[in-house]
């Protein structure tokens, strides 16, 4: 199913929680509603499941404005970050109930109920726990069975508000594979709400960036990290640093000394953004240097951070090998990584 969001409003008491948000949700894709607490993501999720009214505009699905359409005849599968199993029944129960509770000239017989329970329970890899009541499950298999018992009705679109969000960090990374998995599998138009640029950069076909009720950015996960349209998104995704500029005839200038780049169509002061792997050591005289403040690993690198004159002017970048503090190091920005944005 195809969901489409068309200059949608909300407001909460006049507080506006979303302001005119346009969205093409693809049919059979993940996409990830990615911003900070506050941003508006669970608004927009309710929103599509029909749980809340917009202020203004449509939402869309195929074809069909939804706006008149309740949250069954959505036909919306719903997982929480809060485990919203029923505690008083066992987990095929709890995957069998979108099913029984149908009307009776749509609900399968209840052999085939269970049959369809148990397959699912299968393919959340939770075969043999069907007995088994909520308390008896750890966090991970509780939301496994949350995502199955969400399936069990075929829904047109899968809405996932920070499913993890409650989990500890191992199990959230096997999660999030695993649930990529099974979309492949099924193919479910799926949205996925997070705060976890990780999580979001790895699971999702198209990133939705989002902050302070508005949309920053559509894309691919290479799309929105490689090609960050506003300082926001440049900051919230990956990591970065931030100088403040001149350019002057088209030379870049940080206080009294161009650094070696150039935008020839810009002028006046801007702020230049730039990812730590996007500067590079360079042997002998450079137009820009730093005396090395500190340096923690990273991975399988390690995160330096240069003092280039003041404390506004300190910048991260990612060597190598280790460095002593107090060493001076040449520097020099790799070609169109960097980005200008004008000054705040
Ligand atoms: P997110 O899920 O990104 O953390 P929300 O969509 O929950 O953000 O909230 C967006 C904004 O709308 C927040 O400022 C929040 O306080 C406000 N808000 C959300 N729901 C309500 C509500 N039912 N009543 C009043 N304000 C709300
Ligand atoms: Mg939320």
């Amino acid at each position: 199913m195809e969901v489409r969001v068309q200059n949608v409003r909300k407001e909460f008491d006049r507080f506006p929680a979303l302001h005119d948000v346009s969205l093409d949700i693809k049919s059979g894709e993940l996409i990830a509603l990615l911003g900070p607490s506050g941003s508006g993501k669970t608004t927009l999720l309710r929103l599509i499941a029909g749980l809340e009214r917009p202020t203004a505009g449509k939402i869309f699905f195929g074809q069909e404005d939804a706006s008149e359409k309740s949250v069954q005849e959505r036909n919306i599968g719903f997982v929480f970050q809060h485990y919203a199993l029923f505690r008083h029944m066992t987990i095929l129960e709890n995957v069998s109930f979108g099913l029984e509770v149908r009307p009776r000239a749509t609900r399968p017989s209840k052999a085939e109920i269970r049959r369809r329970a148990l397959e699912l329970l299968d393919l959340v890899q939770l075969s043999g726990l069907e007995k088994r009541y909520p308390s008896q499950l750890s966090g991970g298999q509780r939301q496994r069975v949350a995502l199955a018992r969400a399936l069990a009705i075929e829904p047109g679109v899968l809405l996932l508000d920070e499913p993890f969000g409650a989990l500890d960090a191992q199990v959230r990374r096997e999660l999030r594979k695993w649930l990529r998995e099974i979309h492949d599998r099924t193919g479910h138009t799926t949205v996925f709400v997070t705060h976890d640029q990780e999580e979001a950069l790895e699971l999702a076909d198209r990133l939705c960036v989002m902050s302070q009720g508005k949309i920053e950015q559509v894309g691919t996960p290479d799309t929105v990290y490689d090609q960050p349209q506003s300082p926001f998104v440049f900051g919230f995704i990956g990591e970065s640093s931030a100088l403040p500029v001149n350019i002057e005839r088209g030379d870049i200038w940080l206080g009294d000394r161009p650094i070696g780049i150039s935008s020839p169509e810009a002028s006046g002061a801007a702020r230049l953004f730039f990812r730590p792997h996007d500067i590079e050591l360079v042997e002998g005289d450079a137009a820009l240097s730093g005396v090395v403040a500190s340096s923690r690993r990273v991975g399988g690198t390690r995160r330096v951070e240069l003092d280039i004159g003041g404390a506004a002017r300190r910048v991260e970048i990612d060597l190598p090998f280790d460095h002593p503090a107090g060493e001076r190091s040449q520097i020099s920005f790799r070609p169109k990584r960097w980005k200008l944005f004008p000054p705040t």
